[in-house]
């Protein structure tokens, strides 16, 4: 026979904290408290098993359930001496939901179950308390008629109405008289609405209520929430039936909840809430302020009402046991209800508890530091992901605002500044140290240098793989993306809402966290990597055997990344540096020109801003690895487009407009990302390579003898299809390096490595690793290609596809294992097969995503390289991959 139904109670628990899933969050705190010794309401848990039967059998119960419920019914009256319905001793229950997972405020409860208009007559008899027990009376009308009937919430406005005739203002001033009449009108209101009178059977009220908990399951808000949290809808959820204990019985009554920390910041703390003579939800309701537990949590929130340190302090003694008892056992911060009946304390609910990043860090080192959990647990507990509340500038919650519009929050961080229209101006203007916003329609790739020198992005078009949004994230650009409400007026210089113009020069505050944008500047506060953030971080590199990397090719990014523990770069784009405003026009001059003399006039202007660019990065990754890729992006990136940029083209040149116009012509590409760049422009511009592997060895030299310290460049080449290409390339690489080495009379060590970005790249890897001194996954292009899908085109169809399924996550944040990672594994077998000890890193965004940074470590990459402002969450997932790489490896 199946057992449906679990008790607790006098007689200890049948369950405990590990079956939740049988037993639902709740039930299972409940058993585990029981077994604890902590006092319990009897009670029992029907279970998330039962909710499964009720959906597969066409919302009824399993056989067995009836009789099961009754025993354990049973059981509770035995040990409180009450029965239910008895109108002479009458025992009253609540009915819980509980899932497995905590849905705050998605399903429902029922208090108080068990009255009719005989039973409540007992129940003030024998409490001695009428008000009391007509106000139980109509609480349990208004929840049932709610949860259970589905009538809407009048009953409020009754009881409003009810307090202007008596002219009383509180609802603790209300007297038995009140409640009395405030019942029969509930029950009216109730018959009125049904067609039917209110159920007056306590058997009916309890199956009608177990029903309706199993309901709540499909009611629409759970299923909306179960879809965003990822909760798979066969879960179901338990039911737990439990003796009442009354917080509303007087003055020695309350009722609260706490958590054993504080959960905004994490300090060690006793940090809760209670209601004299209430029940239930009051406490949060928000229909009468709660007050504090301790004196110091009443002053810290300025509250004037006395704090249960002084209106109770025995109970709240009680409480502080209970605390260390809960937080010794569950090892964890832990939110808490409770009841306090005529000075008794009652336990109702246990769980842990939410908290936020900053708290999760401080929790975990305190608890490490009390000795109650290990360093590896406090590392495995913090959710990554979460680390990126901590990872930008963030508003003030202190400040006030005005929003002019919402657009998609594409790059989280807060950020103010002058409006400005242009990349060039935002570029200008940032130089000269002043703070702006840059505001386009949407951004191109030439718009680069601009959305760098620019303090936050702002788009009116796109969505969050838009080329604003997927560049700000790169770059740790604060970005809203898509503000569809505003209207972008570049002539007139003036972004504008329904009835707000904001013109340039005027200051906005964009908040790419929540896709705000306000009027002027909102105070901001800088992340910092110190005290428990710093700490928890150190942990994590013991644990870790991955490296982090960054990718990064500013100085300032270099730095950035260095501060928060990167070590190394894994991906330098040098296209980056060509698109700053005194280089385009170098540039430009190269790709323009019609043969290799006057490209190569072209690259000498260029290679000494390369060379310091590298020596900067070099001087800051002292003592790490530097992985720089070749020039990658299509050539058509770099071509004039606006009428006024050929004639600067033409200016520059000494050509006449027209000849430029045709240049451009020739060099037009139907589809550039599949066109004219990467290792391909190396094989037909072979001078472009030199001059970069000139720049390269160059600053490898000179920062080798600044500081005496050896300097490892690896040398990348980009979009390598075939073993032949990377051998021309890498005979450049080489020749050109031993020349430079050579003239200065030092030697640097350095490797000469490809990108795998495509699927004849990974199939082909054990030949081009035997060329190929060390492999990086390029999982952008690579998913574009195996995929055969562009990501600036994919937000037509990407919101479709997750709806329907196709894909479980967007495969350009989430690393495809399936397909992708399938050729990943395979490319790293080849090609340590053919090469063993083959360096192997991911330089894609997916390297600071934290499933698809445990698949690295599942395939044996030595390293993941992600942008700077992700280097904590990726070494966080890093080490948490190997904390389950190591258990799994125990298990075997
Ligand atoms: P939720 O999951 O929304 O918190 P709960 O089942 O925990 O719902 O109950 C709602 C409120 O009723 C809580 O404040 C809880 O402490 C209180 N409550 C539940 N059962 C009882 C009971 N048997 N006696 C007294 N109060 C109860
Ligand atoms: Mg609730
Ligand atoms: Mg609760």
């Amino acid at each position: 026979m199946t057992k449906w139904v679990y008790g607790f109670g006098d007689d200890g628990a049948e369950g405990h904290a590990e079956m939740k899933n049988l037993l639902g969050g709740k039930g299972a705190g409940l058993a585990e408290m029981n077994h604890l010794g902590l006092p319990v309401p009897p009670g029992f848990t029907i279970t998330t098993e039962a909710c499964g039967y009720f959906y597969a059998h066409d919302r009824s119960y399993p056989a067995e359930l009836r009789e099961q419920v009754e025993c354990a019914l049973a059981g509770i009256e035995r040990s409180l001496g009450a029965r239910f319905g008895d109108p002479d001793n009458p025992l009253l229950v609540s009915v819980r939901s509980g899932a497995r997972v905590s849905m705050p405020g998605m399903m429902d409860t029922v208090l108080n179950l068990g009255l009719n208009d005989r039973v409540v007559e007992g129940l003030a008899r024998k409490s001695g308390d009428e008000r009391f027990a007509y106000d139980s009376y109509r609480r349990f009308i208004q929840m049932y008629g709610q949860v259970v009937l589905g009538i809407e919430n009048h009953f409020e406005e009754l009881i409003e109405n009810h307090k202007l005739d008596s002219g009383v203002l509180l609802d603790t001033d209300l007297s038995a008289d009140d409640w009395r009449i405030l019942a029969a009108g509930f029950k009216d209101l109730v018959a009125e609405e049904l067609g039917r009178p209110f159920p007056e059977d306590p058997q009916e009220q309890l199956w009608g209520a177990i029903g309706a908990v199993f309901s709540s399951w499909m009611n629409p808000r759970a299923v909306t929430y179960r879809r965003l949290h990822d909760i798979p809808g066969d879960w179901g959820t338990a039911v737990n039936v439990q003796a009442m204990v009354f917080g509303n019985m007087g003055a020695d009554c309350a009722t609260g909840v706490a958590f054993t920390r504080n959960p905004s910041t994490g300090a060690n703390e006793f940090y809760g809430e209670y209601l004299v003579n209430a029940q239930g939800e009051d406490v949060v309701a928000g229909i009468r302020t709660p007050q504090h537990l301790t004196i110091a949590g009443k002053q810290a929130n300025k509250s004037a009402l006395p704090a249960m340190e002084e209106v109770m302090p025995e109970i709240l003694a009680e409480l502080y046991a209970v605390r260390r008892t809960l937080e010794d056992h569950y090892r964890d911060m832990q939110d808490i209800e409770f009841t306090v009946q005529r000075g008794r304390l009652w336990m109702l609910q246990t769980r842990s508890g939410k908290r936020t990043a900053q708290a999760a860090l401080k929790i975990g080192v305190s608890l490490v530091e009390e000795g109650l959990i290990t360093r590896e647990e406090a590392v495995g507990r913090i959710d990554p992901a979460s680390l990126d509340q901590l990872l930008h500038p963030t508003l003030d919650p202190k400040a006030k605002t005005t929003i002019l519009a919402r657009g998609l929050p594409a790059s989280p961080g807060a950020a103010s500044g002058e409006i400005v229209f242009t990349a060039e101006e935002a570029e200008s203007r940032a130089s000269r140290g002043e703070a702006v916003i840059l505001v386009r329609i949407e951004t191109s790739p030439e718009d680069i240098h601009g959305m760098h020198a620019a303090k936050g992005i702002l788009t009116t078009r796109g969505g969050m793989t838009s080329h604003a949004a997927v560049v700000a994230r790169g770059m740790g650009r604060p970005c809203v993306a898509g503000a569809g409400d505003l209207r972008v007026d570049y002539a007139e210089q003036t972004i504008g809402s329904r009835n707000i113009v904001v013109r340039a020069g005027e200051i906005v505050t964009i908040d790419g966290s929540t896709g705000e944008v306000m009027l002027g500047a909102v105070p901001t506060i800088q992340p910092e990597l110190s005290g428990d953030f710093a700490t928890l971080m150190g942990w994590t590199d013991t644990v870790r055997r991955m490296k982090v990397r960054a990718n990064a090719e500013t100085a300032a990014d270099a730095r950035m990344a260095r501060r928060f523990g990167a070590e190394g770069i894994g991906l330098s784009r040098t296209e980056h540096m060509f698109f700053q405003a005194d280089r385009i026009g170098a540039m430009r001059r190269v790709i323009m020109a019609e043969d290799e003399t006057g490209r190569r006039a072209g690259l000498a202007q260029l290679l000494p801003m390369q060379r310091e660019d590298f020596a900067e990065i070099f001087r800051i990754m002292k003592g790490f690895p530097v992985t720089i890729r070749l020039l990658d992006p299509p050539l058509h990136e770099f071509l004039p487009k606006t009428p006024d940029e050929f004639v600067e083209m033409a200016r520059l040149t000494g050509k006449d407009v027209d000849a430029v116009r045709h240049r451009a012509l020739v060099l037009h590409e139907v589809n550039p990302m599949l066109g004219h760049r990467g290792c391909r422009l190396g094989i037909t511009y072979p001078e472009i390579y030199e001059m970069q592997a000139a720049a390269i060895f160059e600053a490898a030299v000179l920062v080798t003898k600044e500081t005496g310290e050896a300097v490892e460049p690896e040398i990348m080449v980009p979009l390598v299809a075939t073993r032949k290409e990377f051998d021309i390339l890498k005979a450049i690489i080489v020749r050109v390096g031993e020349e430079v080495m050579k003239r200065a009379g030092i030697r640097v060590p350095y490797l000469v490595g490809t990108m795998i970005e495509l699927p004849r790249a990974a199939l082909r890897a054990g030949e081009i690793a035997e060329s190929a001194e060390f492999f990086s996954f390029g999982t952008n292009d690579l998913t574009q290609t195996v995929f055969g899908l562009s990501r600036d085109d994919a937000t037509s169809f990407a919101g479709a596809y997750q709806r329907l399924g196709i894909f479980e996550h967007d495969p350009f944040v989430t690393l495809d294992v399936d397909g992708v990672g399938e050729l990943v594994r395979l490319a790293a077998e080849r090609g340590r097969a053919a090469r063993p000890g083959l360096k192997l890193g991911i330089c894609g965004e997916h390297g600071g995503d934290p499933a698809s940074v445990a698949f690295c470590q599942s395939v044996g990459l030595d390293y993941v390289s992600c942008s700077p402002f992700r280097i904590p969450i990726a070494r966080l997932a890093a080490a948490q991959a190997a904390l389950t790489w190591q258990a799994a490896d125990a298990t075997v």
